[in-house]
């Protein structure tokens, strides 16, 4: 499997930490894919210096405008991590035009962690923590609200029960809302008024929330569906026309070289898949398919041209 261009994964292995963590996607890849190492084993990677990939010419391999989803195979903000952390901090401040994603459980330890510099938070860095429950919310969110950021949201993923994010909708902190139902061999359900709540909550406060995918045992209406392929719980996911998009949050991005706030023709232009895209929720936010070579066919096509086909279609 080719690697992905949006995952920078500094570090691998992880510990489980909450009842999010049960069915464990990363434990779950690894074991699949036959990775010799110890899932639960935390150890640098061979990826450590990617956002600073240079071609020989000396341009950077990752174009501005591009976008990372940080230790997706991790927690970043692990104590067996510690030691490296600053490095990574280093980097991300090295490409200020690089979009960065950070997604945590491990809330109590995230301001510790914070690099000296990081004031009301990085232009570049949008942090998001996850909230599974009820039970993580009400633990978590009364520390992340008190930390600066210049981007936050939530991860409702994997979604194992019903969860009232309200308190804080309402402060106008949040921009963005993902949600999914579990998969990776778990029989966890997630209910479709869990998810409708969710949906609607951020529909009141104008935030953007995307349903990625119904996981693998959706019930909806009383009536139980097994969803086996990830491809189809998210296409699921985007018929239940449960997401809803609101404008794109303003990231400001600058120059690697001189500093000069970028503006948008400056920035890699975001292309689609025709056969992927089409249905897919999270094709708002999405910075665009980056041709990973994971997918069989690719077409790729501009924005408008998904929003036209899409019509046309009554996608
Ligand atoms: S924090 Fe994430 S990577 Fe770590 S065990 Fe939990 S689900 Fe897995
Ligand atoms: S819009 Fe396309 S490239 Fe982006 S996440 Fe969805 S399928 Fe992937």
């Amino acid at each position: 499997m080719a690697s992905d261009p949006k995952a920078w994964n500094p570090w691998h292995g992880c510990k489980r930490y909450s009842e999010g963590c049960k069915f464990c996607y990363m434990y779950y890849l690894d074991a699949a894919r036959g990775v010799p190492e110890k899932s639960f084993e935390i150890k640098k990677t061979n990826d450590f210096l990617k956002p600073l990939a240079k071609y020989r010419d000396g341009q950077y391999k990752y174009p501005s405008g591009s976008y990372f989803r940080i230790n997706m195979t991790s927690d970043t903000f692990l104590e067996e991590a510690d030691e490296w952390r600053e490095e990574m901090w280093r980097i991300i401040k090295a490409r200020p035009d690089i979009h960065f994603y950070i997604l945590t459980k491990r809330v109590p330890r995230i301001k510790e962690c914070l690099p000296e510099d990081w004031g009301e938070g990085y232009d570049n860095v949008e942090f998001q923590i996850t909230v599974e429950n009820q039970r993580a919310f009400d633990e978590r969110w009364p520390i992340f609200k008190d930390i600066p950021a210049k981007h936050k949201g939530f991860n409702v993923s994997p979604l194992v029960g019903p969860v009232d994010i309200r308190p804080a909708l309402e402060t106008g902190q949040i921009e963005l809302v993902y949600l999914a139902g579990e998969g990776y061999g778990s029989d966890r359900e997630c209910r479709y008024e869990w998810v409708k709540k969710v949906s609607d909550d951020c529909m009141e406060f104008g935030v953007n929330f995307i349903f990625n995918s119904t996981g693998t045992n959706f019930v909806k209406d009383g009536k139980r569906y097994i969803i086996n392929s990830p491809g189809l719980q998210a296409v699921q996911a985007y018929r239940s026309k449960l997401s809803h998009y609101h404008g794109r949050p303003k990231y400001d991005l600058y120059s690697p070289y001189d500093g000069h706030l970028l503006q948008e023709s400056e920035l890699v232009p975001r292309r689609f898949n025709l056969n992927r895209c089409l249905t897919c929720t999270s094709f708002e936010d999405c910075v665009g398919c980056q041709n990973c070579g994971n997918c069989k066919k690719v077409e790729l096509v501009e924005y408008d041209d998904i929003i036209r086909i899409r019509k046309e279609k009554g996608l």
